[in-house]
């Protein structure tokens, strides 16, 4: 799958003032893939989804989106190349409906499929579909990460990131909307990368897995072998 890559991350280097958050990263996600990118607080899992979006941008390396050299690109030109984001901490508009959320996800580019796309999300999220009058801030943790990965799939996206999907949720939630994940994948062919601190359930969902620790990708492989992965599992999946 070498010649399939959507997106490629080489050698990006991120600094937050003189500061080194990412250090030599490299990562692909091919398409129709799922990638996650586990690793513990604080060891810039966040910043390299951030920095693929253009916002901090890179200092070094290169990131090439479907062919086109994005990495000193503005975020708006970005999103534009289709790439939709689901942020950490879901960042839906509070005092929106959800329908006027995920009106907001469309832009104006979409809008002559927003009756077709909405349906696919309620179909996806029954449950945004009943609540689709209510304010976005009234929502429950789950429901409100639901309404952000609608929002971002509204965007029509070539490549969908999450960062931390499961945060804050029951584990019951959790595996419902790792399900609608995947379910996007493998009907809709969906390209997802993914950021998680769970990752046990990271790991089952995706084909292929990057660890980060301290600002660099310390291992790479299929979900399945770094599931069995002595290492990953007393780092990351035991006790937990
Ligand atoms: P978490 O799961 O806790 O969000 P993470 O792996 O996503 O962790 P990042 O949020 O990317 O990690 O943070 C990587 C490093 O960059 C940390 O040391 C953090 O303190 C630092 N950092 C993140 N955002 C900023 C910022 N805006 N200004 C300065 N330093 C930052």
């Amino acid at each position: 799958m070498a010649g399939d890559a959507l997106l490629k991350v080489q050698s990006v280097e991120t600094f937050y003032g003189n500061i080194r958050a990412l250090d030599g990263v490299s990562v692909e996600v091919n398409r129709g893939e799922i990638v996650s990118l586990i690793g513990a607080n604080g060891a810039g899992k966040s910043t390299l989804m951030m920095t693929i979006c253009g916002s901090p941008q890179a200092r070094a390396g290169k990131i090439i989106f479907d062919g086109v050299d994005i990495t000193k690109m503005p975020t708006h030109l970005i999103a534009r190349e289709r790439i939709a984001q689901s942020p950490e901490g879901r960042r839906i508009f509070p005092r929106m409906t959800v329908m006027e959320n995920l009106q907001m996800g469309a832009g104006l580019d979409n809008l002559k499929y927003f009756h077709e796309d909405i349906e696919k999300i309620f179909t996806l999220f029954p449950r945004l579909k009943e609540r689709q009058s209510q304010r976005g801030g009234t929502l429950s943790g789950g429901e409100q990460q639901m309404l952000s990965i609608g929002r971002a799939l509204m965007a029509r996206p070539k490549l969908l990131l999450l960062d931390e999907p499961s945060l804050g949720l029951a584990p019951l939630i959790v595996k419902g909307i790792f399900e609608a994940i995947k379910k996007l994948n493998q009907e809709e062919g969906l390209t997802v990368f993914l950021v998680e601190q769970n990752a046990f359930a990271a790991l089952k969902l995706s084909d292929r897995a990057y660890v980060m620790v301290n600002g660099r990708v310390t291992m790479s492989g299929s979900g399945k072998e770094l599931l069995a992965d002595p290492q990953v599992r007393a780092a990351y999946l035991e006790g937990g």
